[in-house]
């Protein structure tokens, strides 16, 4: 795979560090824990945004955009991120926020990614959940058209093959490390959304025969209808990459046990990981990916599946810490 064959500006903060997390691997008996630190790309608090954003950033200067559109919930780590990357390139930043959460408190409609995004001056519609959110965003980038401008449409997570090759990247980056310290890896476990991240970790660990297994934890889909997205992005990058054989619908994998009642709600499960992961590693989860995707990882190991105690597990860490400031309540009243 060459990377360097596609369009890239630097936006990341790289190598993000390849760390053991040893208090919480010995509270639960194994397996090895080590957490790839994609929460510290250093965009504007960081995230896995970032990496996908290195390639459509440098697509939308390629194609001579002067403002971008792109969509997302209300405390969309994504919208955050591609507000500040604009800003950073001086471009203008269109965002459309989704109502998906139902009885949102003040703290989720203001604090967290959304102050941010004000902080960006991106400019910033709200509508309601259900919406049509790529025929939203068609509708502003024929505003601007209108008015002159060139808009370049993002679409939702950064999720199409442009972006899922910043996860391509940062698993061959993963890799490199895991050779360099004579770590062998066995699993990567990551939350799962708009399918992004995951077809490009796919893409690059079995693209370079790593022998490594992929694991996604579902944020918002069931397990069938999520793996189908992710095998179909995920098979759109390979070609695009060269990948000899693609990418099948075997190494797509991903658990729906812990989404709970829905996207953005949180779950018992949830409020645990993040808790753990603060007191044992002095690390920060974020509520509605990351602390899910840990969530599961705790749970299998501590039924016993999927996972053996003599495996080495690498947590990809998405970020998202930000959005913890919306979630207040829900986190530290039980
Ligand atoms: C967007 C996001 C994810 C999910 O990544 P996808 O590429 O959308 O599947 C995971 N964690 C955080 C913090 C995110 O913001």
């Amino acid at each position: 795979m060459h990377l360097s064959r596609f369009p890239r500006i630097k936006l990341c903060h790289a190598p993000t560090p390849l760390e053991p997390m040893e208090r919480l691997t010995k509270l639960l008996g194994g397996p090895k824990l080590y957490v790839k630190r994609d929460d510290c790309t250093g965009l504007a608090t960081g995230g896995n945004k970032t990496r996908k954003l290195e390639f459509l950033m440098a697509d939308a200067l390629k194609q001579g955009a002067d403002t971008v559109i792109t969509q997302g919930a209300v405390q969309s780590n994504h919208a955050r991120q591609t507000a500040a990357a604009a800003c950073k390139l001086g471009l203008k930043c269109e965002i459309i926020l989704e109502r998906r959460v139902k009885d949102a408190t003040p703290a989720y409609e203001n604090s967290g990614n959304v102050f941010l995004d004000k902080l960006f001056g991106a400019g910033i519609r709200h509508v309601a959940s259900g919406t049509d959110m790529n025929a939203a965003m068609e509708k502003v980038a024929e505003e601007i058209r209108g008015k002159g401008g060139k808009p370049y449409v993002i679409p939702g997570g950064g999720s199409n093959t442009i972006g899922a090759l910043g996860y391509v990247a940062s698993s061959l980056e993963m890799l490199h490390q895991a050779n360099e310290m004579g770590l062998r890896i066995d699993h990567v476990v990551h939350a799962t959304g708009s399918t992004g991240t995951q077809a490009g970790v796919v893409c690059g660990l079995e693209g370079s025969n790593s022998g490594i297994l992929v694991y996604g934890i579902s944020v918002r889909q069931p397990k069938d209808k999520q793996e189908e997205a992710v095998h179909k992005l995920a098979s759109q990058t390979a070609e695009m990459l060269g990948i000899k054989g693609g990418v099948t619908r075997q190494m797509i994998v991903a658990n729906g046990d812990y989404v709970g009642a829905g996207y953005g709600i949180p779950t018992p499960g949830m409020v645990e990981a993040v808790t753990l992961a603060a007191r044992y590693e002095g690390l920060l989860l974020d509520p509605v990916y990351s602390g899910k995707a840990m969530a599961g990882l705790i749970d299998l190991i501590r039924k016993g599946q999927v996972f053996s105690k003599k495996d080495t597990v690498v947590f990809l860490h998405t970020g998202g810490s930000t959005g913890l400031f919306a979630y207040e309540d829900a986190l530290l009243k039980s």
